[in-house]
């Protein structure tokens, strides 16, 4: 699989539905159909790069100069949001499933709980 075939590549060109969060010429962001909690969305550059390591620099600045204007974002949307976990799994013996580069977002709204 090249990684123009993965599922991201497929949302990003809209082959796939997805529920947006943000878009622009370089980043797409989108809520995880595996909800972690309530508003959990992936950033995620439109540029195929399969994960942290592999990225070059232009594309780490375009989605990590987005994270914040996102994550506000969730919060406005979700204003019971306290908190957020910002992560990247890179590669499969660090839980990477889909390997396209994406950020996660998740917000965190009580101490040890799912957000629900
Ligand atoms: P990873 O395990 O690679 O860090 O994260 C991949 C994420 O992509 C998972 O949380 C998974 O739920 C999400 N995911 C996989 N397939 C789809 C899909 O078709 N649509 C959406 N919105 N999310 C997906």
């Amino acid at each position: 699989m090249t990684q123009e075939d993965t599922i991201f590549s497929k949302i990003i060109r809209k082959e796939i539905p997805s529920y947006k969060v943000y878009e622009d010429e370089l980043v797409y962001a989108f809520l995880d159909i595996s909800q972690v909690t309530k508003g959990h969305t992936l950033v995620v550059p439109k540029q195929a790069t399969t994960n942290i390591l592999t990225a070059d620099s232009e594309t780490a600045s375009a989605v990590f100069a987005r994270v914040p204007k996102i994550a506000r974002a969730i919060q406005e949307a979700f204003p019971d949001v306290k908190g957020m976990n910002v992560l990247s799994n890179a590669e499969e013996i660090a839980s990477q499933s889909v390997f396209h580069w994406h950020v996660h977002l998740i917000p965190r709204y009580h101490k040890n709980n799912d957000g629900f």
